[in-house]
C-alpha cells in the first residue's frame, strides 16, 4: 500500500536513507498505532536516472506493508516535481541541465522559476533559486509555470 506523505524532496535527494520520514500515525488497514520500520525501496521516477530511497513500514498485526511516497506532481506538468527539481539542482550546482532530457524544456522551467521568484518573493530575494523553488512550493505555487 502506498501512502502519500508530505516530504522534503531536497532532503530526500541529499540524505538518502538518513532522511527522517514522517511515520504514519497508525495502520491504515487495522488502525494499529505502532508500525515497524521495514527497510527502503529504491524507486525511480520519470526520466530521473538516480533512484530515491522510499521508506517502508510494516504493521506487526495485519502485516500490511506501507511504502511512503512524497506528494508528486505539479498540476498540468508531466514531469514529476522531483525531476524538475533535480534539473534545477543540476543547473545551479553543476552549471548545466540534466542529460537525456530536452534542453529547452529544462530551460523553460529554469527561466520561469527565476521569473516567479521575482514576482512572488520580490526581486530582492537573496536566498537563491533552490530556496526560492522550495518557498514557492510552500506557498502553494507552481514554481516553474509561466501562467501567473
Ligand atoms: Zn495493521
Amino acid at each position: 500500500m502506498i501512502v502519500k506523505v508530505k516530504a522534503d524532496i531536497k532532503q530526500i535527494f541529499k540524505l538518502g536513507k538518513k532522511y527522517k520520514w514522517q511515520k504514519p500515525a497508525k495502520c491504515h488497514h487495522c488502525k494499529e498505532p505502532t508500525l515497524w520500520g521495514h527497510g527502503f525501496v529504491l524507486s525511480f521516477f520519470d526520466g530521473f536516472d538516480q533512484g530515491l530511497y522510499l521508506k517502508r513500514y510494516r504493521c506487526p498485526y495485519c502485516h500490511t506493508v506501507f511504502k511512503l511516497k512524497p506528494f508528486g506532481y505539479f498540476k498540468r506538468f508531466q514531469a514529476s516535481v522531483k525531476l524538475i527539481f533535480s534539473s534545477i539542482l543540476n543547473r545551479v550546482y553543476k552549471g548545466r541541465y540534466l542529460p537525456g532530457l530536452s534542453w529547452s524544456r529544462q530551460h523553460f522551467w529554469f527561466t520561469a522559476l527565476k521569473r516567479n521568484i521575482a514576482a512572488y518573493l520580490s526581486n530582492k530575494w537573496s536566498k537563491g533559486v533552490i530556496a526560492g523553488f522550495i518557498e514557492l512550493v510552500r506557498m502553494g505555487k507552481i514554481p516553474v509555470t509561466r501562467s501567473i
